[in-house]
């Protein structure tokens, strides 16, 4: 009966101190992996076998609700912040801050001035922040400092950079001997192609068919490095793309005057500054222009667009339709393809794939906000989120295993600018490892009781027979 106890504690202690240091938090990896203007339902233009096998072994959620403005800058922002444009301050590729009194420009690459990036904090400084080193390959502002600081690892932006090269650094930074927990993987396609060709051109199912042989090329690298099946993958983008036509362009100069404003930001969303005492006119002449352009005052910006409370939203926006073009004049240039519409387009939306351990398996869902995709990285990678607008609970169900401690505290409140408060800690503080570890010490010290009790009652019993042994000459004697 003792010796079925001593087994049954040993057993269980055992159990529990194996399933203890199978809690203990492990470095989880991530790789977030961007190719730009990746419409979500260019997976099934042409065969796509490799973006089909992380879906059929992975998660797939259909459409991304992106942000407004749907363009490559403010969405990147928003994928490694969780903010809205009008929060993380990127709000356009092209911007005027009148407080700084700066120009930020992606067109001539003059995006280096810290001050436009730190109205947010990108994950990459969190996980820092939380001593993990992280490494980017040309995700758009990772070569920017932030904060004072860069990634551990990141690659100046040099677009020549071949896909195969930036592939080469993750895999690198990920099997150092300091390894990255964090990785940020950047491609400008299908996205350049797609303003060239339009993305209703038939030329573009070879571009689809050439970004699905890079991804087989990084499964490929991934699988030698032995990080297939330890490191959790996600695949998605920023924004889609719509065909637009020469037949659908608004010309800025046939309703205004040029020496009335100034042109911050242009298609599809005009950003307009206009010049001192020319509000109104410039307001009115564009008000009634032209019935596919909508004019808002900036206090009159739709709420659901999140676009009002930032200085660097210019005082007038006009929003094109669908496939419209706002050019200065014809000498301005014209692409086949254009995105920055409404979010809520669906033309406008990405996809998003993921592979993992923390994923499940042969899992669909409809839809995602963009925002959420950060709580869910900082879960991912068990660090601590700061501030933002998304909500893990939205996309717990693409996890292998529920995390209902985490659900209630990962809903930010309604960030507004100039209203930002830092909200409860969002870090899952490992309790099953502290109960494991409690339960492990009681189990163990009940076993060595147990033990000793054990020992000491079978030292016992040999004592009479010894003093027998020894007496019996004696008695015999
Ligand atoms: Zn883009």
């Amino acid at each position: 009966m003792t010796s079925n106890l001593l087994w049954v504690s040993f057993l269980l202690a055992a159990l529990t101190l194996s399933i203890t240091f199978s809690l203990q938090p492990d470095q989880p990896k991530v790789l977030l992996v961007s190719f730009d203007g990746f419409r979500w339902d260019y997976l099934y233009r042409v065969p796509t076998p490799h973006f089909h096998h992380v879906k059929e072994y992975g998660v797939h959620v259909k459409q991304v609700t992106n942000i407004f403005i749907t363009k490559t800058y403010p969405n990147h922002y928003t994928l490694i912040t969780g903010l809205f444009a009008e929060n993380h301050g990127i709000v356009a590729n092209d911007m005027f801050d009148p407080v700084l009194n700066k120009s930020f420009s992606l067109d001539n690459m003059n995006i280096y001035d810290s001050e436009f990036w730190e109205e947010a904090t990108p994950i990459w400084i969190t996980n820092q922040r939380a001593g993990h080193t992280s490494g980017a390959a040309m995700w758009p502002g990772t070569d920017v400092k932030i904060h004072k600081s860069f990634p551990t690892y990141y690659m100046p932006y040099n677009e020549s950079v071949s896909f195969e090269e930036r592939v080469a650094k993750i895999i690198e930074w990920f099997t150092s001997k300091e390894p990255i927990n964090l990785g940020l993987l950047y491609w400008e396609e299908p996205d350049d192609m797609g303003h060239l060709l339009g993305p209703d051109s038939p030329l573009m199912g070879p571009v689809i068919s050439d970004i699905d042989q890079r991804l087989g090329y990084l499964i490929r690298m991934l699988k030698k490095a032995k990080l297939w099946n330890v490191l959790n993958l996600i695949i998605t983008s920023d924004h889609g793309m719509t065909q637009c036509s020469e037949e659908r362009i608004i010309e800025l100069d046939q309703y205004l005057d040029k020496d009335h404003y100034t042109l911050i930001d242009k298609s599809p969303v005009a950003a307009i500054l206009p010049k001192e005492g020319r509000f109104d006119e410039v307001y009115e002449a564009l008000a009634h222009a032209h019935p596919n352009l909508t004019v808002y005052k900036k206090e009159e910006i739709p709420d659901r667009w999140h676009y009002k409370h930032n200085s660097r939203i210019q005082p007038i926006l006009a929003v094109a339709d669908e496939g419209w073009y706002i050019l200065r004049n014809k000498s301005d240039d014209f692409l086949l393809g254009n995105h920055g519409y409404d979010n809520a387009l669906a033309e406008m939306h990405p996809m998003f794939l993921a592979h993992g351990p923390a994923f499940r398996k042969n899992f669909t869902k409809e839809a995602m906000n963009s925002t959420d995709l950060y709580p869910l990285l900082c879960h991912l990678l068990n660090i601590t989120a700061v501030p933002h607008n998304g909500s893990l609970r939205n996309v717990q169900d693409l996890l292998s295993s529920p995390t209902p401690r985490a659900s209630p505290y990962t809903q930010s409140p309604p960030l507004l600018h100039g209203s930002v408060k830092p909200r409860e800690n969002e870090q899952e503080e490992p309790y099953a490892y502290f109960i494991g570890v409690s339960l492990g010490s009681i189990i163990v010290i009940v076993f060595l009781i147990i033990f000793i009790k054990h020992l000491i009652r079978s030292q016992i019993p040999a004592l009479p027979d010894f003093q027998a042994e020894i007496s019996q000459p004696l008695l015999q004697a």
